[in-house]
C-alpha cells in the first residue's frame, strides 16, 4: 500500500510566490499612497522617460550611450571604446562594480526598489495598466470579463513592442533603427527577430514571471547577504515597538499590546509577497510600499509613524549607526583609483587608432626593375571629437602608393584601406624586410607603425 503522506510536507510556505502545494501564488499587491510612493513615482516616471530618450541623445554628433556590437565599438558619455582597449574597459568595469558594492553597502537595495527597470516598468507601467483595465475584480482575484483581458494583452504587446524598439536603439544607431522600422522587416531579419524576441520576453516577464525575476532569477538579489552589513540602510519593522501585535482600534484600548494592530496592510501591498515583520529577507526589494501602508494605519489609530521605516539592523536594535567603517572607506578608495587610472589612460591615448589588417592576395610580386611589391592593409579610426584629415608616408628607399590618402574621417569613423609598397631587393634579409609607415593628421597626431613585408628567399637576400 502506498503511503498517503507526501515526502515533503512543509509547515509553511517555502517561497513567497508558491503555495504550500507547490502551485503558483499569484500576487495582486495593493497600492499604498504616501510620501514614499509619491517620491518613487517621480523617480520611476522620470526613469521611464530617460530609458526611452537616452539612445536618442547626442552631444557634438556623438551618442551618450551606444553599444554598437555590429561595429564592435561602445560609446559611454560620448567617449568611444573598442573591445581591444582592454585596460580602459577594465578600469571602467572595476569602478562600476565597486561602485555598485559601495552603494549597496551604504544604501542597501536602493537600486532594486527605485531604479531597476524590472521594478520601474512593473510597478509604474504594467501593473497600473492592469489595475485600470481589470478593475476591482482583477484586484480581488475574481474572474475578469474576456474583452477586458484581451484589451489588457493587446496594450501589453503594444507597450512591449515599443520598449523592444527602444532596447534595440541601445545597440544600433537611432538612424539605422528608424530606417529599419520604416522598411520591409525581411530586409533586416536579425533586427526584426530581436524586436519580436524581446517583445515576447517582455510580455512573458510582465504578464507571468513578474516578481519571480527578483526572487529567483536576479543575481544581484542573491548577492545582498554579502553586500549588506548591519549598518546598511534597509526597510525594517520595529519589532520592539510593534510587538506583541494584536487587533485594537486605539492604542490605549489594550496597553499590553504593541503598536502593530495586525491589520496586514504591509503584506497586502508587498510586491514580492513577504511579511516585513519576519525581519530582513532576501525577497525584500526595499520598495518602501509597506512604509507608506503602515504610516497610513498609524495615522488613523493616532500612533507615531515609522513602525516600518528606513533604518538599519543596528538602528532596529537601538545601537548607533556607523557611517564610517572599513568598507565605506575602502570602496571609495578603489573607485577613486580606478577613475584616476581610467582618466589617465583616456587622456594619454592617441587621437587615432591604426590597426594592421590581413590581406587576401599573393604575398608579394617581383617587378621588372628588380623591386619587390607588397600590399599591406590597415584600419584607421578617428577617436577624437573633430573631423581630421590623415596622410601617410614611408621611410626613404621604399616607394609608396596610397590611393585612399589624404583621408578625411568624421569623429568615431573608421576606415580600412590598402597601401602598395615597392622595396629594393637589397632591403630584404631571409625573405623579409621591415618598413616603417608614418601616419599623421593636420593637427598633432603622428605615429610610426612598423610592418614586415615579404620578398624572395634568395641567396642574395640572406646576406
Ligand atoms: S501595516 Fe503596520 S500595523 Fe498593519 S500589520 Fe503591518 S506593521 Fe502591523
Ligand atoms: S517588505 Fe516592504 S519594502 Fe520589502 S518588498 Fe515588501 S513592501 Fe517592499
Amino acid at each position: 500500500m502506498s503511503d498517503p503522506t507526501p515526502l515533503l510536507d512543509p509547515d509553511e510556505r517555502v517561497l513567497s510566490t508558491l503555495n504550500q502545494d507547490g502551485s503558483r501564488r499569484w500576487l495582486r499587491p495593493k497600492v499604498a499612497h504616501g510620501k514614499w510612493w509619491k517620491r518613487r513615482a517621480i523617480v520611476g516616471y522620470g526613469l521611464i522617460v530617460l530609458f526611452n530618450l537616452l539612445p536618442w541623445i547626442h552631444i557634438n554628433g556623438k551618442p551618450i550611450l551606444l553599444l554598437d556590437v555590429m561595429h564592435r565599438q561602445f560609446t559611454f558619455f560620448t567617449v568611444t571604446f573598442r573591445p581591444t582597449e582592454t585596460l580602459l574597459l577594465a578600469f571602467l568595469m572595476l569602478g562600476l562594480f565597486v561602485g555598485i558594492f559601495f552603494i549597496t553597502s551604504m544604501f542597501g537595495r536602493v537600486w532594486c526598489g527605485w531604479g531597476c527597470p524590472q521594478t520601474v516598468y512593473l510597478e509604474f507601467l504594467y501593473r497600473p495598466i492592469e489595475r485600470f483595465i481589470e478593475g476591482p475584480n482583477g484586484q480581488k482575484g475574481k474572474p475578469v470579463a474576456l474583452p477586458r483581458k484581451v484589451l489588457k494583452y493587446v496594450i501589453y504587446i503594444a507597450v512591449s513592442f515599443h520598449l523592444a524598439h527602444t532596447f534595440l536603439a541601445y545597440f544600433v544607431s537611432p538612424k539605422v533603427l528608424f530606417s529599419w522600422t520604416l522598411g520591409n522587416p525581411f530586409e533586416h531579419p536579425t533586427g526584426f527577430g530581436i524586436v519580436v524576441g524581446v517583445t515576447a520576453l517582455m510580455v512573458y516577464n510582465f504578464v507571468w514571471f513578474r516578481e519571480q525575476m527578483c526572487i529567483l532569477a536576479c543575481p544581484y538579489g542573491r548577492l545582498q547577504s554579502v553586500l549588506l552589513d548591519r549598518n546598511s540602510l534597509i526597510v525594517g519593522y520595529d519589532e520592539k515597538r510593534g510587538e506583541p501585535r494584536g487587533k485594537k482600534k486605539k492604542k490605549d484600548a489594550n496597553a499590553a499590546l504593541g503598536d502593530c494592530i495586525d491589520c496586514n496592510w504591509c503584506r497586502a501591498v508587498c510586491p514580492t509577497g513577504i511579511d516585513i515583520r519576519h525581519g530582513l529577507q532576501m525577497e525584500c526589494i526595499h520598495c518602501t510600499e509597506c512604509i507608506d501602508a503602515c504610516d497610513n494605519i498609524m495615522e488613523k489609530i493616532g500612533r507615531p509613524k515609522g513602525l516600518i521605516r528606513y533604518t538599519s539592523q543596528h538602528g532596529l536594535a537601538g545601537d548607533p549607526i556607523k557611517f564610517l567603517r572599513p568598507r565605506t572607506v575602502l570602496y571609495p578608495l578603489v573607485i577613486g583609483l580606478a577613475l584616476l587610472a581610467f582618466t589617465w589612460r583616456l587622456t594619454s591615448r592617441e587621437s587615432a587608432l591604426i590597426t594592421p589588417m590581413r590581406v587576401q592576395s599573393a604575398p608579394f610580386a617581383e617587378l621588372q626593375n628588380g623591386a619587390i611589391r607588397n600590399t599591406v592593409a590597415f584600419r584607421i579610426e578617428n577617436r577624437s571629437v573633430e573631423v581630421h584629415t590623415y596622410k601617410v608616408s614611408l621611410e626613404e628607399g621604399h616607394q609608396l602608393t596610397a590611393p585612399s590618402f589624404p583621408m578625411t574621417l568624421n569623429p568615431s569613423q573608421a576606415q580600412e584601406f590598402t597601401l602598395i609598397v615597392e622595396s629594393p631587393l637589397q632591403s630584404f634579409s631571409k625573405g623579409q624586410a621591415r618598413v616603417t609607415f608614418l601616419f599623421s593628421d593636420e593637427a598633432d597626431f603622428e605615429i610610426e607603425v612598423d610592418r614586415t613585408v615579404l620578398g624572395p628567399f634568395t641567396l642574395s637576400s640572406t646576406q
